[in-house]
């Protein structure tokens, strides 16, 4: 390895000492026989100073550095209020490891705020900006958050299959791919092989995935290409059972990433609320009657709430101190998997969770009665001969169990409170975008 250390490791307790630091060349600003480089690297930016009075053979190489170069610079650190971090390096030794073309494909060393699209084009580029960085760096340390919690708590981690011979939800959102001599589509949920896995006997499973929906959408919370987390569980009561392990995990997550991503937290000027009660479970018909009541508003699709039904709803419990609730009790009809409550012909056992006012999640109870499955895929014009091998694990001991998927994107764009989920995205997938 280079011999280095990350720029944010360069504190006082360096003062004097000798260090090595590498990175790209972030700034730097000519004032006569002084010459600033601010060297930037995943962790921050040190300032490394090279004086013509010093080191003249060194001051005329640090002339050659251009914007972007990735240079190596060992030298001595000293203290200094003219620098960011309050130190800087006095070189002894310095070497331009790569080369960058000018111009630039955009400008990150000023807070210049490109458009989405500029920066989603030039990606590599716009990931080196501190900010930028941030939200990956946040994402990590989510994700190990919440695996962390399903670890704790005894699930199994699996992987199940992304090409698939039909979908779990329908024809519509599912893209083709021609797989050797047959069609075939990439998932859109893990849905079937979880359910599959209930009734092998997993008990309890998770899975950090990828789900794919060929919507022809233009909106700031929907992709192509989508980062799943998905959870199954067996031998529930109800519903509530699936909630608690939504509410607890996300809850967890909330309070890791506000402890172990502080700086990222910081950068992205965010102040997160890890909310410590029981997030409030509301019925979809009194989310109706809240939307109606206070606001006014009437969601058009009578078994769904739209988009500034979920806003408007995040708003008005959010003021309460709640940025995360459930709606329970969706209208049935919509996936045959679902099970409906006892008694009532509509409501199901689904619900959806909502946070800062969009809905990141949506689980339930699912049905384990072979009949009554295949009833409702009847009903649903669902060919069932697509679905053999998943109705056959439903024969021989099929367990009560439920889950949720939770999308990843749509979390840390929430956490991050960034305004669209592709800034959540490393290479983001849209109608309009396959590369890079
Ligand atoms: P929406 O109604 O917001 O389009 P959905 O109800 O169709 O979402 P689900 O099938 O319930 O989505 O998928 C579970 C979760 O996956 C969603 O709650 C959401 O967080 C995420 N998700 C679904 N579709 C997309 C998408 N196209 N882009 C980004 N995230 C998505
Ligand atoms: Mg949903």
């Amino acid at each position: 390895m280079i011999d280095r250390k990350y720029t944010a490791e360069v504190t006082s307790d360096d003062d004097g000492e000798t260090v090595s630091v590498a990175g790209w060349a972030h700034e730097i600003r000519d004032l006569g026989g002084l010459t600033f480089v601010i060297v930037r690297d995943r962790e921050g930016q040190v300032q490394v100073t090279f004086k013509e009075d010093d080191n003249e053979e060194l001051f005329e190489k640090a002339q050659e550095i251009g914007k972007e170069d990735i240079i190596h610079v060992t030298g001595e650190v000293e203290e200094t209020d003219q620098a960011p971090g309050d130190r800087e390096i006095k070189p002894t030794s310095l070497e331009v490891i790569s080369n960058a073309s000018s111009p630039l494909p955009m400008d990150i060393s000023k807070n210049i705020d490109s458009d989405l699209s500029t920066r989603l084009d030039n990606r590599f580029m716009d990931l080196r900006q501190p900010k930028t960085h941030a939200i990956f760096s946040l994402r990590s340390k989510a994700m190990q958050a919440m695996e962390e919690w399903f670890e704790e708590d005894g699930y199994i981690n699996i992987d199940t299959p992304l090409i698939s011979k039909g979908g779990a939800e329908g024809g519509a959102e599912l893209f083709p791919v021609i797989y050797y001599e047959e069609e075939a589509f990439l998932s859109q949920s893990p849905q079937l092989y979880k359910q599959m896995l209930m009734a092998a006997g997993f008990d309890k499973v998770y899975e950090t995935g990828t789900a794919f929906r060929a919507e022809e959408f233009a909106t700031s919370r929907h992709v192509s290409e989508i980062s799943m987390f998905d959870v199954e569980l067996a031998f529930i009561e109800d519903h509530h059972d699936v909630m608690d392990v939504q509410e607890e995990s996300l809850r967890y997550t909330l309070k890791q990433v506000r402890k172990k991503a502080s700086r990222e937290l910081d950068l992205l000027d965010v102040e997160l609320d890890v909310p410590e009660e029981d997030f409030p479970r509301i019925t979809f018909d009194r989310a109706r009657e809240i939307l109606k009541e206070e606001y006014g508003h009437v969601p058009e699709d009578l078994g769904d709430l739209d988009t500034k039904g979920e806003k408007l709803l995040g708003e008005h419990f959010e003021e309460k101190g709640h940025p995360a609730i459930f709606v329970v009790g969706y209208p049935g009809e919509k996936f045959y998997y679902m099970q409906e409550v006892e008694g009532d012909e509509v409501a199901s056992r689904k619900f959806d969770l909502i946070y800062k006012g969009q809905e990141l999640s949506s689980g339930g109870q699912r049905q384990h009665d072979l009949d009554t499955l295949e009833e409702w895929m009847e009903r649903q014009d669902v060919d069932k001969s697509n679905f053999s091998f998943y109705l056959e694990a439903f024969k021989f001991g099929m367990p009560p169990h439920g889950g949720y998927g939770l999308g990843i994107d749509r979390m840390i764009q929430k956490i991050a409170e960034l305004d669209n989920i592709k800034e959540a995205i490393l290479f983001p997938r849209d109608p309009d975008r396959l590369t890079p």
